[in-house]
């Protein structure tokens, strides 16, 4: 296993420079942001129902007794492009409401009166609302998240890794682009010179600890993004677009030792310190590590 050169830094004998492990670990928790995924859900549907030709709703949130369907209030006439499709109806309706209801992976829309009118034993008409533009060009046209204030991925008390980023691709679950966009900063870096080097934040039983090297082999993970209707999108994607928006960009890397209770200020290189471990010292060269370790191909 490879360790960063702070794992084993001479522990100078002060208090200063002693980090305790913390009681509690910083958890990734998807429902603190409950209301920015519902926000970002609705704004994602209102442009649908716009491209779609769908007018004079009000679009409410789910209620807890249906939670996939986003049901439509009648707020102005409109021109219904379903009843006109099934029915060839095409004055506007004044009063009647609709609804939106969520699939795996899609949406569609419903209007009750073309319920009402529906044949005897046939399914509710639906129009399926689509998202016209390829999920990657969707993507590039999106604005790109904040970058995060204080770099996350350096904090030694941010117990936030990969494997728990990698966990929330695996879980299926739909996050919002911020989620994993924050989630990518905080476990990822990118060290790019000439040739490129990948820093990864990983932790084991004595704490945690940096993975570098020029390979980044993900095995085939997506992640299930709500800005995208729920489809989709290939994790290396989002972190190559994280490198180019500069949001886990740096110039080179350092190893520049701080007390903890320091903040220290952002630059273009990576510190790979990662706080003090009080633990028996062996001397160490940062730079000899790097060159040493196997994965570091020059
Ligand atoms: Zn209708």
């Amino acid at each position: 296993m490879l360790r960063p050169p702070n794992d084993e830094a001479p522990v100078i004998d002060s208090p200063l420079l002693i980090v305790p492990e913390p009681a509690t670990s910083r958890i990734y928790n998807s429902h603190n942001k409950a209301t920015d995924t519902t926000d970002v859900e609705l704004e994602l549907l209102e442009s649908l129902l716009k491209d779609a030709n769908i007018e004079g709703y009000e679009l409410l949130s789910p209620t807890d007794k249906f939670p996939d369907t986003f049901p439509l209030k009648r707020i102005a006439p409109a021109y219904c492009p379903l009843c006109d499709r099934e029915y060839d109806y095409k004055e506007p309706h004044n009063s009647e409401n609709a609804y939106v209801s969520r699939n795996k992976k899609s949406y569609s829309f419903y209007c009750h009166r073309a319920n009402q009118n529906k044949g005897p034993g046939t399914r509710n008409p639906l129009l399926k609302l689509v998202i016209e533009e390829s999920i990657l060009d969707r993507e590039n046209n999106l604005p790109i998240p904040d970058k995060l204030e204080r770099t996350r991925i350096s904090d030694p008390d941010d117990h936030f890794v990969w494997g728990d980023l990698l966990r929330m691709c695996m879980s299926k679950k739909k996050f919002t682009r911020n989620e994993i966009y924050s989630a990518i900063q905080a476990t990822i870096a990118c060290v790019e010179k000439r040739k490129m080097t990948w820093i990864v934040k990983l932790k084991n039983p004595d704490g945690l600890y940096f993975d570098m090297g020029r390979e980044l082999e993900l095995a085939k993970h997506t992640v299930n993004i709500i800005e995208h209707g729920g489809e989709e999108v290939k994790l290396i994607f989002l972190i190559n677009r994280a490198v180019t928006e500069n949001l886990i960009h740096y110039d080179d890397i350092d190893f520049l030792p701080h007390p903890p209770n320091v903040i220290p200020p952002k630059t273009d290189f990576f510190n790979l310190f990662l706080g003090f471990l009080a633990k028996p010292a062996k001397e160490i060269n940062p730079v000899l590590w790097i060159l040493s370790s196997g994965i570091w191909k020059m």
